[in-house]
């Protein structure tokens, strides 16, 4: 299978996914990784060109990658922040790479949280999702066609932190959790930034080995806490979760699923007619 893993920001998917990304390239799965932007903003150095921090987390996602076992990254590096300036360029880039990679699963941000305050977040989960969609619509960017691509469509779009909808994916990753803390710990740059929370009294831009060690076992602890308590409802110990829609005629095996939900929500006093 080939899956496509769609960021906003360079490390998105590792607090979130990176579990079930290793245990995906174990199985022999293509997994991809595609960063919307630079990442250039992911930084509370002062003094620091955003060139200098896009160069860092390109390096940082590259590396993550290689642990995970996925395929080096595909960046499209729009700026940082930004990312609705350019989302129709980024449709027509993830429509290539859709059709290019012929990804069969798609995995990306919910841009359907209630509280999702990050318009980057919201950008790419959402044009992500528009893409899964229209890709097999030969209309749709039809010069792609041209130049050689066929129409394609994913199976299915699964989204990282469902928080607002009980998960429908739990994936057991008993097996690759360290790869998770080794991916994460990756973003050296985006590690850093926590120093504030778990070590209030180091300086975060100049962290000595000692409090560098403290800040990646707290990082370990916290991810440990997250899987676990996933993994407790499910009787796994260690887990990630998600909310998967199938497209196109797949969409139909979940018509009772989603009767059900419109029913819950539907007002005592409804007028049959
Ligand atoms: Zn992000």
């Amino acid at each position: 299978m080939n899956i496509l893993v769609i960021y906003a920001h360079p490390d998105d998917a590792e607090f979130l996914a990176s579990g079930t990304m290793a245990k995906w390239t174990q199985e022999g799965h293509e997994v991809y990784a595609i960063s919307a932007t630079d990442g250039s903003m992911g930084t509370r150095v002062i003094g620091r060109t955003r060139a200098q921090v896009a160069e860092q987390r390109k390096n940082e996602l590259t590396r993550a990658m290689e642990v995970i076992g996925g395929h080096e990254p595909i960046g499209f590096w729009f700026p940082d922040g930004s990312l609705s300036d350019h989302r129709e360029e980024l449709k027509e880039k993830l429509a290539y790479s859709v059709r290019k990679l012929r990804a069969d699963r798609i995995v990306t941000l919910d841009p359907w949280l209630r509280y999702e305050i990050h318009p980057d977040h919201i950008t790419a989960g959402r044009i992500a999702s528009e893409v899964a969609v229209f890709t097999c619509f030969p209309l749709y960017f039809p010069k792609q066609l041209e130049a050689g691509l066929q129409p394609h469509q994913p199976q299915e779009v699964w989204y990282m932190v469902p928080t607002d909808r009980a998960p429908n994916r739990i994936v057991d990753i008993g097996g690759t959790f360290e790869k998770k803390v080794q991916s994460l710990l990756c973003h050296q740059s985006q590690v850093e930034m926590l120093a504030d929370w778990f070590l209030p009294d180091a300086d975060p831009t100049r962290l000595t080995v000692e409090e560098r060690e403290q800040l990646m076992s707290a990082v370990r602890d916290v991810l440990r806490m997250i899987a676990g308590g996933i993994g407790q409802r499910y009787s796994l110990q260690l887990a990630e979760a998600f909310y998967a829609i199938k497209t196109g005629p797949g969409h139909f095996d979940m018509a009772e699923e989603m009767a059900n939900q419109m029913l819950k929500e539907m007002p005592r006093d409804v007028e049959i007619l």
